[in-house]
């Protein structure tokens, strides 16, 4: 465009995943004074929130809130619980995953990577198969991505679990759910992950600024033996201090206001019902895509993503000019292909505070920047993704007739 405008009318439409749209009730709960982070008020907000992260995480255990981004929670998981030279047992399932090795290997542990070709999720019986050729457990640590951001695929972590039981290893299962926590079901404890890596920007609605480390009684040992060297990232004086309901340093108070708005939300809503919202706008969006005659870059339906949708461009066609031509002219926000699939690839996030008709609106945004953008398409996707919303919709309704009708 060449005049550009002072002022868009109506809301932007973000649609990468993650950040995702904050709704208006935490925006109003952040707006508030900073208050004193030794007082009494602070402390029963601090003891509130630890509550509540605790049915997010779905965990008894304590849950380490980090002023930081999500690859600040990444560090923490690897230099609280390894030592120089560690192997550890990472998957490639795309750019995150990279991202995640990559940081192990600066830090001096010795990170091993199972390949992919970005187009699945983490496959346990290749975990299970590289475990049992380690009979002396030198592997201390396998380190899986949930959901990976860049392509559009959520690995099972309770079928890795039961891969590294079966191998009967002792390795620690450390796991990245940045952009799934809230939005695809997650059992920290029930599947005996020890430290989980989550984000404020993703599923739990929040801007960025805050990270988290969930941790297992076996985490917790791990950590008194780790070698690493740690400071602002060690868990030991911030479990100390939490107990009590503060923090070793200065906390990002007015996020904390916002997540505990964001824990109220998520359970108020019930997080049965967040995750079957993001199921639901998946499959919209996967049968916009087909309708289109485009193809989903996630290849086995296993491992498809209720958080985003990697779509690959026809050839010759560019992703990153149909995402300017989106933003230019439609105000949406669409995500970029990352590492090598740069260009060649845009996601669709389908995450956080989304219904029904910002999910339409969305897919029109796209379907009409194809059109704009020359990207030959074979039908309607907005169409398909309607009438399968529509139809899930009722669906629902009657469910939910006959439940009250059977509980009356
Ligand atoms: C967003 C994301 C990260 C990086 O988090 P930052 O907050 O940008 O540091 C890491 N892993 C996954 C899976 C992500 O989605």
């Amino acid at each position: 465009m060449t005049n550009r405008r002072s002022r868009i009318a109506g809301r932007h439409f973000l649609q990468i995943p993650g950040p995702a749209p904050v709704p208006d009730r935490i925006l109003r709960a952040m707006d508030a004074a900073v208050i004193d982070h030794r007082g009494p008020e602070f402390q029963e907000l601090s003891l509130k929130i630890q509550r509540g992260l605790k049915s997010v995480f779905k965990t008894d255990g304590p849950v380490v809130v980090f002023p930081a981004s999500g690859t600040g929670a990444w560090e923490a998981a690897l230099v609280n619980t390894l030592s120089p030279g560690d192997t550890v047992l990472m998957y490639e399932t795309g750019h995150f995953a990279t991202l995640w090795r990559n940081m192990a290997e600066r830090l001096g542990i010795v990170p091993e990577f199972i390949g992919s070709d970005w187009r699945t999720g983490a496959e346990a019986h290749l975990i299970e198969a590289r475990l049992r050729a380690d009979p002396q457990h030198l592997i201390k640590a396998v380190c899986v991505v949930h959901n990976e951001t860049s392509t559009g695929a959520t690995s099972r972590i309770d079928e890795i679990r039961a891969a590294i039981d079966a191998a009967a290893h002792p390795a620690l299962l450390l796991v990245d759910v940045i952009s799934s926590l809230a939005s695809v079901d997650y059992r920290h404890d029930e599947w005996g992950v020890d430290v989980t890596v989550a984000g404020s920007q993703k599923g739990l609605m929040l801007p960025p600024g805050l990270s988290f480390n969930a941790l297992s009684a076996k985490a917790i040992e791990a950590s008194k033996r780790s070698q690493l060297t740690k400071a602002y990232w060690a868990w030991d004086e911030m479990l100390a201090a939490n107990t009590r309901g503060f923090f070793p340093y200065t906390p990002a108070t007015n996020l904390l206001y916002g997540l505990d708005a964001a824990i109220e939300l998520l359970l108020e809503e019930g997080l049965d019902h967040v995750f079957a919202r993001h199921a639901r706008h998946g499959e919209a969006t996967r049968r916009a895509v087909r309708a289109w005659g485009l193809e989903i870059l996630c290849r086995d339906p296993k491992y498809y993503s209720p958080v985003l949708t990697g779509i690959v461009m026809p050839a010759g066609h560019s992703a990153d000019k149909l995402r300017k031509i989106a933003l230019e002219t439609f105000d949406i926000s669409l995500g970029t292909g990352l590492g090598k699939v740069t260009d060649r690839v845009f996601r669709i996030g389908h995450l956080g505070d989304i219904n029904d008709l910002t999910m339409i609106g969305a897919l029109a945004g796209v379907q009409m920047s194809l059109e704009l953008a020359g990207v030959p398409r074979s039908g309607d996707g907005v169409a398909a993704a309607m009438d399968y919303l529509a139809r899930s919709a009722e669906e629902m309704r009657r469910a939910g007739a006959l439940q009250s009708q059977a509980a009356a």
